[in-house]
This record gives C-alpha cells, structure tokens and sequence, in this order.
C-alpha cells in the first residue's frame, strides 16, 4: 500500500526495510518501504513511503472531495518504487507472482516488460484484476514524460483511443487477466467505456473469480458487534433477538419484514431508486419497514431524510459510516436489498446470507453469480432477484419477498438456513487464483498454499525462478509454459 496519512496507518508500528530513489521526469523521489511491525495481520504488510505524494489526509481525493490534481505522478511513483524494491531481491527471493489490482497498478505488467531499468523482473508472471472498470486511470501524452523510460516499440501499448489507459495497457500486456465474478467480465465485454473490443480479443487470458468474505471477521457465532450471537444454531432466536433491537432502536414493528440497504449512496449501487420504490410501496399499503445505513450523494441522501420525517415508523436512514451498526444490520433485517446499476462483485449480499438474511437483488455482475433466484427450477435458489432497473421490477421484488415473510414463513426459515451454510470464504475461491497462477506457469508450490495454519505455509525447500529473460524486443504474448 501507498502510505497514506491515515489513523490506521499512523498507530501502527513501521519498520524501514528498503530506501531507495527512482527518476520522474529528471525529478529524483526519495521513497522507503517500510514493514509493519509483528506482522499484526496474519501477514506481513508493506506501505511505500512516498514523501509528498502520499502523505495526504484523503485516499482519492481530500477531504472536501476534490481530486488531487497530481494522480498521474503518485500512480507512476508507486509502481516504480515498488518495482525498484524488488529489484534488490536475491533472485531466489523474488515473488513468483506480480498480482497487480487496478489502474493503480495497472502499469507494473508494461513496465516489467518493456522499461529497461526493469525489464530484470520480465520472467515474472503478472496477473491484473479488474475490480472496477469504469475507472480507467487514463490521462494525455502531455503526461507521457512522467513514465519512466521505455523502449519505443511499446509505445502503442500505452495508448488507447488516442490517450494513455493504463487499463488498457495492463490487459494488453498482463499474462493473466481476471475480474471479480463471471458476469461482470462478460457484461465487460459488452460495456466497459471503450474497452469492450480489447477485452474480447484478450478473451483467452481472462477470467472471472468472485471475492470472498472474510470468514472469521463475519461470523454470527463470534461477532463482537451484534447484540445476540448465534448460540445453539438456533437461528429463528439469532434472527428475533437482533431484529428486535433494530425495532427498538428505530421505531418499527416488530411483526413486518425489515428490508435493509447499506453501501455508498451512489448511482453505481442504484440506492437512488430506493426512494420512489419504498414510497410507493409504502402507499399502497405495503406491511413492511425500511432501513438505510450510507453516505454518498447529496439529493438522495436528502430523499431519505425526508422520508424518515414522512414516514415514522415505516422508513429510516442513518447517513453515516458505521461498521458497528452495519455488523447489527446484517443480523437483525429480514432482507437485504441491492438494487446496483453495475456490481463488480458486491460483498454485501454474501455478509447478509452469512447472518441469514435473504437478498433482494438485481440481476448483475456478481450478484447474479451468487444469489440464485428461488424461482429457479433447480432448487439453487438463495434470495430474490429482479432484472430492470426500474420502479416497477424493485416493487415487484419487494412484493415477492414481503408476501413469503408474511405467507411463507417455513420457506424463510428454510432458505435462512440454506444460505447460513454457504461457504463463501476466501479459502475456497483462492483455489481459483492458484489455478490461474498455475495457468500462467508461476512457480507456485502445492505446499504453499495449505489450509490457514497459525503458522504462514513453508516455502518450497528450492524455489527456482526462470533465468532473467533477455529483454523482449517486440510485443510478444507470454508463453503459457515455461
Ligand atoms: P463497494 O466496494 O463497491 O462499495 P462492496 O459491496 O464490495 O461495495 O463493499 C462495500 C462494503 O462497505 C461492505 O462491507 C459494506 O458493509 C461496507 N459499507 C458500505 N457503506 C457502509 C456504511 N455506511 N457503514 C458501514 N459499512 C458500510
């Protein structure tokens, strides 16, 4: 990571492992890679110290929302200095993988390949996830010089409909290329803000890969931040005792359905359809209660707002971010609802069904891969999707799912059950990821990768790295073997 300037970074005990300098433009930079300290994690984690480019209160953006006006360097900077770093490994200690997430880092695949001060690390394989594929990372040739130097016969794979698109460039030139669920990478290749013939004449080299959830941090049994955990699995007491303390604490009957939303209140996640699919449901005599918990967009922030005034009782929002009460929202609601205009993967529906509560979805990306409709013929059901964006498609849903709370009540106990024994931790999809390391000819050892011990997994006795490559010439695809 970047070393922000952030509370969670600052408490945290750093330790210097590698100082180094890199060339911007005939700007020398000065960065240090630091460790923290007792591996606090599970694993050990690694800031790049950037002087001046990172140490800024905001991620993205400063605390008014402003974007910094100088992205192109801080990106640039930080994928240099981490491959400056690597460049001081033994050869036998080298990673076998270069994983690289984003545009961020979409440029480390171009810039192994084809810069010469780094062309040393080229026989890495390089794998580039897409977790968001509507931010590109472009900017114009005038920025050109901040790249460090490159041989000139790659220069066409910086460029994407006249503009350098690090997106671009990484699924030219990454070995492997995967999004965050099956139905995003295709519904990628049919909208991705230009990108779609690209992707679709990479087709063979990508993947699509749901996340997963970290299983420990969202358990019913164990979590801190639930009023009732789950004890006996006696799930109908786990389910009452929390949804009664959300009744309590915002004003709803205890005896109707709770229809949860929480995430960024952004077009992306679709929360602006909420507002006139709730009041119209709630006018016509609809029995359930609504609650919101987000930050995002002014004017529908303010919509929900005002219909906490209009509708007491029936609809509530907190316009806030709260993990705590997120953790109580997951256990004590009825239903979830996502209503998102595009979703990559989306962890929320996957929290919800953990803590029984049953997903009210739109069919895209990955939540069309992990909630199953519980019409489908083949009993895979989950939860309850919708296809349009529309008020009337959301309305419908919401109909369905408040006629089974009130009408089917064994069917809600069953499918509370089901989706409670899904596995949907990390340690099943990382299966995945090997395979496409595997794919790609990484060197990766059965052995490193064991179910999670207290102790990080041995490192095969030898590890052997290919010889460093002669710098390639031209664009080549990478050899699937070695
Ligand atoms: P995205 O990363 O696109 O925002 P995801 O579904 O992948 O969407 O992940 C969103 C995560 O952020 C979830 O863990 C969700 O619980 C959490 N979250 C979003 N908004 C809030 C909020 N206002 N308060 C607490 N947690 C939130």
């Amino acid at each position: 990571l970047p070393k922000y300037d952030l509370k969670w970074i600052r408490k945290r005990e750093w330790i210097t492992v590698y100082e180094g300098t890199l060339w911007m433009n005939w700007r020398q930079i000065h960065f240090r890679v630091q460790q923290e300290a007792g591996n606090t994690q599970g694993y050990p984690m690694f800031v790049v110290d950037l002087p001046g480019l990172y140490d800024r209160p905001g991620i993205y953006n400063d605390p008014d929302g402003r974007p910094y006006g100088d992205e192109v360097q801080r990106y640039i900077a930080f994928q240099q200095a981490v491959l400056e770093w690597l460049l001081s490994f033994p050869w036998h200690d080298r990673p076998r993988v270069l994983h690289c997430h984003d545009h961020h880092t979409a440029l480390i695949p171009w810039m192994v390949k084809y810069c010469p001060a780094y062309q040393q690390l080229a026989p890495i394989p390089t794998v580039f996830t897409i977790h968001n594929g509507q931010y590109q990372g472009m900017f114009g040739w005038s920025n050109g010089d901040y790249l460090p130097p490159y041989e000139a016969s790659a220069k066409w794979l910086l460029d994407w409909n006249g503009i350098i698109n690090p997106m671009a460039t990484a699924i030219k030139t990454a070995w492997a290329v995967t999004t965050v669920s099956e139905s995003y990478l295709y519904e990628l290749h049919q909208n991705s803000l230009g990108l779609e013939s690209l992707l679709r004449q990479e087709w063979r080299k990508e993947a699509g890969i749901v996340n997963g959830i970290d299983a420990q941090v969202w358990d019913p049994a164990t979590d801190p931040m639930i009023v009732q955990r789950l004890e006996n699995e006696d799930i109908a007491g786990f389910k009452l005792r929390n949804k009664a303390a959300l009744c309590e604490w915002f004003g709803f009957p205890l005896e109707w359905p709770l229809i949860s939303f929480i995430g960024r209140i952004v077009s992306e996640k679709g929360a602006d359809l909420l507002p006139d699919t709730y009041r119209r449901f709630i006018q016509n005599g609809g029995r359930a209660s609504f609650l919101v918990l987000g930050t995002g967009e002014a004017w529908t922030q303010n919509e929900f707002r005002r219909m906490a005034y209009d509708y007491g009782g029936r609809f509530n929002a907190v316009i806030d971010y709260n993990e705590a009460l997120s953790h109580q929202i997951y256990a004590g609601s009825d239903f979830l609802i996502m209503p998102s205009r595009v979703e990559p993967c989306g962890l929320n529906q996957m929290y919800a069904m953990r803590y029984g509560t049953i997903p009210i979805v739109r069919s895209v990306g990955g939540l069309k891969d992990t909630v199953p409709d519980i019409g489908e013929s083949d009993g895979s059901g989950r939860g309850i999707r919708f296809n349009q964006f529309s008020i009337e498609d959301a309305y419908y849903a919401l109909y369905r799912a408040v006629s089974m709370w009130h009408n089917e009540p064994g069917v809600v106990d069953w499918l509370r059950k089901k989706i409670m024994a899904v596995d949907f931790s990390w340690e099943h999809t990382i299966e995945k990821y090997i395979a496409v390391y595997r794919r790609i000819g990484a060197n990766i050892a059965p052995e490193t990768f064991v179910e999670q011990t207290e102790e990080p997994a041995p490192l095969p006795a030898e590890p052997t790295l290919p010889k460093p490559a002669k710098a390639p010439r031209k664009a080549s695809k990478p050899k699937a073997k070695k």
